[in-house]
């Protein structure tokens, strides 16, 4: 079914990475977004390449053939450079932190997972600008991490999607979805249809409203309830000179270089106050915090200032896992909330799953089913401490 003419609903990396996919198999594919490519989660994200506390173990497969996906893709192709597979520095300091990070390693160093130990003065080596704590005598550096810069790889992804065909309807927010008869028509708000063979529903934290369009509501975490996981701060700084080339995953602060010597900053014990309707000033509190954190771990930082603080709203399955599946003959459906990691992944698998019918076994377990015609009170809550680290 190479030539089938799909719809793919959201252009976030997950969405245009699959239009991708599909429209690179030869399918005639057309993205409706009602917004503009990245403008969801996509667009506020720490983007850290990883697999990560990502449990069960299928889950934490899925991921590392996530990062391997995106250095396979990450070659030279003529557009700015948008992968940095340059290692993530962690450590701990406080006990329950070394019992956990001792755990966790081990669990990763048993599946394969590269972990190396580095001394103080081994990881300054590397990153000149870190300022170890006094006391802290070991950095567990995970050399195949990375993170992305979410912007440059959309443009990769969506330029290679529309070398082949793939064109964007936007804005157009989708309103209706039929896929009872023998095509699929998707209804936009301003009263237009399309019809084609297939529709792909890759509308991030809004997927659970998209498949009760098709008549199949899947239960995703309300994006919206403040303190919730789903909720995360995100501080952006202006250009800093201090020399950061890799991700720190430390245990008040995460830093990712974002390009134009500008950083990305998380302090997930601060997330709880995190409320997408509500501006945070760059100047309060959470701001002043992030920049006191920042100045404690990279030299060269004295002067930081942020540009803006975002509430960044995670696309997060009831249950934690990621979904990806047909709903029926016609209509697939993803939610991810390890997007950036997956995405790459996702577009090749998604795009045989939708055109071929062949279900990767990678994404055996991860079926919608689960989560389709409930809501999110039939599910366990899910522990900030667990879920907002698992990204
Ligand atoms: C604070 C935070 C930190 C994170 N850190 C990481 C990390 O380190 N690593 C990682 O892998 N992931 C991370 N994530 C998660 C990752 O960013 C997301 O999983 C990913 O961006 C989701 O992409 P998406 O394409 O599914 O959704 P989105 O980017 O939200 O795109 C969905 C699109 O669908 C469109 N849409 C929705 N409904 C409609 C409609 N009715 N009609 C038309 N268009 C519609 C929207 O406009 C939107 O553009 C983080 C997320 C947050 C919030």
């Amino acid at each position: 079914m190479s030539n089938a003419t799909v719809a793919v609903v959201g252009a976030g990396v997950v969405g245009v990475s699959i239009a991708r996919g599909l429209a690179m198999a030869g399918a005639d594919v057309t993205v409706f977004d009602r917004t503009g490519i990245g403008t969801g989660t996509s667009g506020r994200t720490f983007a850290w390449v990883n697999s990560h506390h990502k449990n069960p173990r299928p889950y934490h497969d899925l991921n590392v053939a996530g990062m391997a996906a995106h250095r396979e893709l990450a070659v030279p192709d003529g557009g700015a450079r948008w992968f940095f597979p340059t290692g993530n520095h962690e450590w701990a300091d406080d006990d329950a932190g070394r019992e956990r990070l001792a755990a966790s390693t081990r669990e990763l160093s048993e599946r394969g997972y590269a972990v190396t130990r580095l001394t103080a003065d081994q990881a300054r080596r590397r990153l000149p600008d870190l300022l170890v704590p006094p006391g802290i005598d070991e950095i567990v550096c995970y050399p195949e991490e990375g993170y992305v810069l979410p912007g440059l790889l959309l443009a990769r992804l969506w330029g290679e999607a529309r070398d082949h065909g793939a064109r964007l309807r936007c804005p157009d927010e989708v309103a209706g979805i039929d896929t009872a008869g023998s095509t699929a028509t998707v209804r936009t708000a301003a009263g237009e249809t399309w019809t084609g063979d297939r529709v792909v529903l890759a509308g991030g934290r809004w997927t659970g409203e998209l498949t009760g369009l098709a008549g199949r509501p899947m239960a995703v975490r309300d994006p919206n309830e403040p303190g919730d996981v789903v909720c995360g701060f995100l501080g952006y700084t202006e250009p800093v000179p201090t020399r950061l080339n890799a991700v720190l995953t430390t245990p008040r602060i995460n830093v990712r270089p974002d390009g134009g010597g500008r950083l990305v900053l998380q302090t997930l014990d601060l997330d709880h106050r995190a409320d997408p309707l509500y501006a945070v000033e760059r100047s309060g509190p959470v701001g002043q915090e992030m920049l006191h954190r920042l100045h404690r771990v990279l030299a060269g930082t004295d002067g930081a200032a942020l540009s803006h603080i975002a509430v960044g709203q995670r696309a997060m399955p009831a249950d934690g896992r990621t979904a990806a599946g047909f709903l029926d003959d016609r209509t697939y459906a993803v939610c991810t909330h390890s997007g950036i990691t997956l995405s790459v992944l996702l577009g090749r698998i998604v795009a045989e799953e939708v055109l071929r019918d062949r279900r990767s076994p990678l994404l055996s377990g991860f079926e919608p089913d689960r989560l389709l015609d409930t809501t999110t009170a039939a599910f366990p809550d899910l522990p900030r401490a667990q879920y907002a680290g698992q990204q």
